[in-house]
């Protein structure tokens, strides 16, 4: 089959790799209809974090089941079903917990040797080890293209803004409208809010932002803690959700958090440092929430819900929709941030 695979930091091709097998009765083969390129992906682009050359990458698929293994009883060959960017056991404590992306045998599609040495889904074919739990299946009247999303940023959007404690008349700031704060100003929207203001410091973005609802605030414009301080008598936002990863995203969420609100930090961080001013944050009563890696399973069901009732929408994120054998084109466009979304197409 055709993948697309790492060769060396900033270069990936497509090359003819052998077809995956079922290796466990618990394994589904998929025919991936659409993958998509993750800001997590670039990572591994980059050569940050470990993939050998010749690894097939991505972890964002959606697609038909072309087979399965014995033990698999919750989708059957034919039926089209969204993957999980996190691959969950399902059994142990923090799976039966709905803390997947805890689990013991955490893996990750296409994430090398750390994320279990599985085969990426931006390919024709992926294996998709206890397909039971790591597989969705797809509504008729969600489109392939929507679905996509339900495995990966949308849900994880959802589940930030689902854990902030949202009240109705609340203020909420997401600091960066990337795909993951996308979905979290769509997510918190539904929540009845006064306002979502999304702070970025992209023109598209923040255009994106706006049509989904949100006031876009451009930090080299305006002052994001004098303009959430305006809106709030004086206040600060009552919710901030840092979907950015970054100690200068952390430190403009603390800025622009009330004192007694609540901050959700989903953007992913590794090896950074912040100064934690204990004094600070325990007077101004502080709630931080570390969101983590999103325990998709656990809200995947809800995400594709809302995605079937119309409620949350992908498709304004989509800006591009290449051919597989163009991936090394999708991600210069993406990592210039020529691209909101890069599809690929088998
Ligand atoms: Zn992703
Ligand atoms: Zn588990």
């Amino acid at each position: 089959m055709r993948a697309v695979v790492y060769r060396e930091p900033g270069r990936v091709e497509v090359a003819d790799v052998p077809d995956p097998e079922l290796e466990d009765p618990s394994d589904a083969i998929v025919r991936v209809t659409r993958s998509a390129i993750c800001g997590s992906d670039l990572h591994f682009f980059h050569g940050k974090a470990p993939l050998e050359p010749g690894d097939v990458i991505g972890h964002e698929a959606v697609g038909v089941v072309e087979r399965a293994g014995s033990d698999v009883s919750s989708v059957t060959p034919g039926q089209r079903v969204v993957v999980a960017f996190n691959i969950a056991c399902g059994e142990c404590w923090f799976c039966r917990n709905e803390q997947t992306a805890l689990c013991e045998d955490f893996r990750n599609l296409g994430a090398g040797i750390f994320g279990g040495g599985l085969a990426g889904t931006q390919a024709e074919l992926v294996r998709v080890p206890n397909a039971d739990v790591n597989l969705l299946a797809v509504p008729e009247l969600v489109e392939d293209e929507a679905a996509l999303f339900v495995g990966d940023v949308l849900t994880t959007g959802l589940y930030a803004a689902g854990i902030a404690g949202i009240r109705s008349g609340d203020t909420v700031a997401v600091v960066g409208a990337g795909p993951v704060g996308y979905f979290a100003i769509q997510s918190a929207r539904l929540l009845d809010p006064a306002a979502v203001v999304a702070i970025d410091l992209e023109p598209d973005r923040l255009a994106l932002a706006e049509k989904a609802g949100a006031v876009p605030l451009n930090p080299t414009e305006q002052n994001p803690q004098t303009a959430l301080a305006e809106r709030t008598d004086g206040r600060g936002a009552d919710v901030v959700i840092e979907a950015v990863g970054g100690p200068e995203a952390f430190e403009t969420a603390l800025k622009i958090v009330r004192r007694g609100g609540i901050v959700v930090v989903v953007g992913m961080y590794t090896s950074e440092t912040y100064p934690a001013q204990l004094g600070v944050w325990w007077a101004r009563t502080l709630d931080l929430r570390f969101a983590g890696v999103c325990p998709i399973h656990a809200w995947w069901r809800r995400a594709m819900a809302e995605v079937e009732a119309g409620r949350l929408d992908p498709m304004p994120l989509i800006s591009h929709r290449l051919p597989l054998q163009d991936a090394a084109l999708g991600y210069e466009l993406f990592e210039s941030r020529r691209a909101t979304k890069v599809l690929l197409v088998p």
